[in-house]
């Protein structure tokens, strides 16, 4: 992307109507709108030339007042045979967002940002030590998925909010991305395949419940009690454990899905028996799921515990009435695994 792109308006991340709204400027008609909506995604074109159907004096217009992408890829970290790759982009205003495209049997799961950085300041989260820069726009979400599509060797079959930022604090622009993620006459994503993960904004998941989504929700739990989440969650003394739980059965009360619950293992904060035996307290007769994220290091205090630690951990949650598993998180190696995603670089 050059300089002189850079200032266009990007045409990804727009829907129908706002479509027709551009075509209108152009004194086009609004079939047009249908035409390019169908270009941008469903023949995910990169070019206006690419865009048969149009008269060439009409693409040229397209071509001088927008562009198609909202990003730039600047570098893919990991080769095509690995499992785990890391996507670095720049957005048209100068700052630099990644995504994880992760590869496991059948499943293809790309992990997407929802801001520059992130609000919540979860202490052990590599993302706050950006702070908050910005929310990213729907375009600038949706062309992450686009883009890293076509570097993808398989079909993607997931898509997670769990990359950098805080998804419920850019609520209208995670829904509206999810939604054209999803939508028929586009891309047509499943939404069952698309996994939105919370810190727990309370008002926000008491909102996403009463507009019944169909988006998988995951809450990001982290300790088995308020006292335990305060300790690394800042968040949960604006949001206490027993109104975030409120809002939570406002949810399995709405859905036919349960709630995914991840809870990091870091060791002597969340790793003993007795928070096992909490979390089956905690979260016995609610349906729901819980996903162990055994703790990344991000170069700070805090450590993974050992593996006999966290197979202890698992042998007891075992017993409880919910499914649970282990997320041994890929592409460490990459700064690719959860929690690790932070661009602190200036310049590419
Ligand atoms: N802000 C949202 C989306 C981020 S998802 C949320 O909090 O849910 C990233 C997941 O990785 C969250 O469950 C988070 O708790 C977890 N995580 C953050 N830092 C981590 C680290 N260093 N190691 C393992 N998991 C981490």
């Amino acid at each position: 992307m050059n300089s002189e792109t850079n200032s266009k308006q990007a045409l990804i991340g727009l829907n129908q109507t706002k479509l027709e709204r551009i075509c209108s400027h152009l004194k086009e008609p609004s079939f047009r709108a249908e035409q390019l909506f169908t270009w941008l995604y469903k023949s995910h074109v990169n070019s206006f030339h690419e865009m048969r159907n149009f008269p060439n004096e009409l693409r040229q217009r397209f071509g001088e007042q927008y562009c198609i992408h909202p990003l730039e890829l600047i570098r893919v970290t990991g080769s095509t045979a690995e499992p785990t790759r890391k996507f670095l982009f720049g957005l048209q205003t100068g700052e630099k967002i990644e995504s994880v495209l992760m590869k496991d049997g059948d499943r293809t799961t790309l992990c997407v940002s929802s801001q520059v950085g992130c609000a919540v300041d979860c202490k052990f989260c590599a993302t706050a030590s950006m702070g908050f820069q910005k929310n990213l726009s729907v375009g600038e979400i949706v062309d992450q998925f686009l883009q890293v599509s076509k570097e993808s060797p398989s079909a993607i079959t997931n898509i997670v909010f769990m990359g950098m930022g805080e998804p419920f604090l850019n609520y209208d622009r995670v829904i509206a991305a999810a939604d054209l993620l999803n939508n028929e006459n586009g891309i047509k994503f499943g939404a069952q395949r698309i996994t939105i993960s919370t810190v727990g904004i309370v008002p926000k998941i008491i909102r996403y419940a009463e507009e019944k989504h169909r988006y998988k929700l995951a809450v990001s739990l982290n300790g088995s009690s308020q006292e335990s989440r305060l300790k690394t969650m800042p968040i949960a003394k604006k949001y206490p454990l027993p109104e975030l739980m409120n809002a939570i059965n406002s949810y399995t009360l709405n859905s036919r899905h349960p709630v995914t619950f991840e809870y990091v293992l870091i060791e002597g904060i969340t790793d003993s028996v007795a928070d096992a035996e909490k979390l089956i307290k905690l979260l016995s007769g609610r349906r729901c799921k819980v996903n162990v994220i055994p703790y990344n290091e991000i170069g700070g205090d805090y450590r993974r515990p050992t593996k006999e630690v966290i197979e202890t951990f698992v042998a007891v949650l075992n017993n409880a009435p919910f499914p649970v598993t282990i997320r041994w998180s890929k592409g460490t190696d990459i700064s690719a695994g959860c929690g690790q995603l932070a661009v602190l670089e200036k310049t590419a």
